[in-house]
């Protein structure tokens, strides 16, 4: 019969105003396999009633066209051409603050879901994750070469001229603060940039190890080749260090 040639499965998925280039069924079963392989995606999510407690309670969604049960149902029903199209704009509207996940009922984080969801897109080099990520390229050049981005001492008015004269009201509490948390490298930029070679050549291995300059490859192949410059070099100092010390020894 002709309708068993058929199949209602839907194989790619566009927008046929947009004329933009249909994604391949097989590209959304990979990354939908993406996201449900990673270890927390099971503690992550454990069911959905449907019940919006977790969208009343989000800031995102008072702001923006965005709602956490939506994207928790995506993931539930398996709709793979939602979440795809999810991945496009909504995911980057949460703000991470994991409120969702304290109300859930079943126990759910949809804020932890839509990491996984970022995440992925990140790997995927979504469109979407390069044109979040370009404006903080600044924010990852210093937290993947020194493993620190701020440090209390920035936050004052010569760092952020822009946050006007009201800066001075957090100004010298946040140091006071800071001074009673037991962390005293972040205390300052001095201490919190000028990080120990053999700790920094040890972060670039982790980076190297756990994907993540190869996601940087992918997304920002500029910033991708400063730090590498920037670890090609602290690990020729690191060598030559060894070989003075080893020097030093046998004199
Ligand atoms: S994720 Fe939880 S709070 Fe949100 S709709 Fe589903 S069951 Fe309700
Ligand atoms: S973590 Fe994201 S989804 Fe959850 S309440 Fe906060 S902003 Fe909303």
């Amino acid at each position: 019969m002709a309708h068993a040639d058929t199949t209602r499965v839907q194989t790619v998925i566009g927008d046929p105003v947009s004329g933009g280039a249909p994604v391949p069924r097989a590209k959304l079963e990979e990354i939908f396999a993406d996201i449900q392989s990673d270890l927390r995606y099971d503690h992550e999510l454990n069911g959905c009633l449907n019940c919006g407690i977790c969208t009343a309670t989000c800031p995102a969604a008072h702001y923006y066209d965005f709602s956490p049960r939506e994207i928790v149902q995506l993931l539930w029903t398996e709709n793979l051409e939602g979440i795809y199209d999810a991945m496009q704009e909504k995911i980057w509207a949460c703000a991470q603050c994991y409120t969702c996940a304290a109300r859930c009922p079943f126990g759910n984080s949809p804020g932890g879901l839509i990491m996984l969801m970022r995440e992925t897109a990140i790997k995927h080099q979504m469109e979407s994750a390069k044109n979040v990520l370009r404006p903080f390229s600044r924010v990852m050049l210093k937290l993947i070469s020194t493993g620190n981005q701020l440090s209390p001492d920035m936050i004052n008015k010569d760092h952020f001229a822009d946050w006007g004269p009201n800066i001075s009201k957090v100004d010298a509490p946040l140091k006071l603060l800071r001074k009673a948390i037991p962390m005293p490298t972040l205390n300052t930029t001095a201490t919190a940039w000028e990080v120990n070679l053999k700790t920094s050549v040890e972060l670039y291995t982790i980076w190297e190890m756990t994907g993540v300059l190869k996601q940087l490859e992918g997304i920002d192949e500029n910033l991708f080749d400063v730090i590498t410059d920037i670890m090609d070099e602290k690990r020729e100092d690191w060598k030559d260090f060894l070989a003075e010390q080893a020097e030093a020894k046998n004199d």
